[in-house]
């Protein structure tokens, strides 16, 4: 008997990420799993379904299901659910129930205002098998509700679906939601979007090109203060096994308030679990800030910033030269 399922959790539950796990375990068996996703605007977007983890896969849209030959499929995964008509739900159905296929749905229950979507409505009402997946609020608690964040707070008003906003969303906990309470402070690894971190990025290394050089093969972390990107941090291991702190930013409004030695703490404690030293290059002024954090001058690089960098940089009136490296043993 093949089944309807639905699949939901808040945002950042791994929905996608299981999606795209289950399509692989279908491949490993030597069988074909067809993923769909609703399409949500007029222009042609991308058939592509990505996770906030960095992984993603093709994709087909939903309305293309039409001219679609089912019959080579073993299973349909749609991720995005929520956004489903109610007619295309019935059209799920007659999948299973007409061809025998099953079709697994991902997506989340509730939108920012707390009501069911369409999709969610009718795979809530006719799925066979509902199942949570789950995450958790930055207070521990099990997360059930998505926030919409714009500017840093929680928004409560506005439409269902925002194509192209400059908003966000967080899972919070019932009670976080309805006070609209982000985490005070947290630090977390940014694997999808990394091109919106380049601003900051930019103020500790004015160089696009470097940064890219990293950026990609490196790890991003922000600091999040009350939903506002405050501070990132970015580390790369090197061939010998050591890691480096590549870039440390904290931005402007926030600065005096330890979050740039809340972030190197959090990415020593990282690095101390897969190398034996993280290093850093720096220039003179900021040379004190990391040794007194517990790092100490290992080596110098001749000419680095002039070689390396089409402008000259000025610090507290001194072109910069040669970049310092410190390293702190893990
Ligand atoms: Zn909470």
């Amino acid at each position: 008997m093949s089944k309807l399922y639905f699949r939901y959790g808040a945002m950042g539950s791994s929905k996608t990420a299981n999606a795209i796990m289950v399509q692989y375990n279908y491949q490993e068996r030597g069988q074909n799993a067809l993923m769909l996703k609703p399409r949500l605007d007029d222009r042609d977007g991308a058939r592509i379904v990505g996770s906030r983890s960095g992984l993603s896969a093709p994709c087909r849209f939903v309305e293309e299901l039409d001219g679609i030959d089912l019959t080579a499929y073993d299973c349909v995964i749609v991720d995005e659910a929520q956004f489903l008509t109610k007619a295309q739900v019935e059209k799920l159905v007659e999948i299973v129930d007409g061809m025998g296929i099953p079709v697994i749905c991902y997506g989340l229950r509730a939108d920012f205002q707390g009501n069911l979507f369409e999709g969610s409505h009718w795979l809530m009402a006719w799925a066979d098998t509902i199942e949570e997946i789950k995450t958790v609020c930055w207070c521990g608690r099990k997360a059930t509700m998505n926030a919409r964040v714009a500017g840093g707070k929680v928004v409560k008003s506005g439409e269902q679906i925002v194509l192209g906003g400059n908003e966000s969303y967080v899972a919070l906990c019932r009670k976080h939601w309805a006070l609209g309470e982000l985490a005070p402070l947290e630090i977390r690894r940014i694997a999808a979007g990394k091109e919106a971190y380049m601003p900051l990025l930019l103020e500790a290394d004015p160089s696009e090109a470097m940064i890219s050089k990293y950026l990609d093969a490196g790890e991003l972390y922000a600091l999040l203060a009350n939903g506002q990107t405050a501070g990132e941090a970015v580390i790369i291991p090197r061939e010998d096994g050591s890691m480096e702190l590549k870039n440390l930013a904290v931005a402007e409004a926030y600065r005096g308030r330890g979050y740039g030695k809340k972030l190197v703490e959090h990415m020593v404690k990282l690095c101390s679990t897969r190398a034996d030293r993280l290093y850093v290059g720096t220039s003179p002024a900021n040379v004190p800030f990391y040794e007194g954090l517990g790092f100490e001058r290992a080596y110098t690089e001749k000419g680095f910033f002039t070689d390396n960098y089409p402008e000259p940089i000025i610090e507290n009136g001194i072109v910069l030269d040669d970049m310092i490296y410190l390293a702190k043993d893990l």
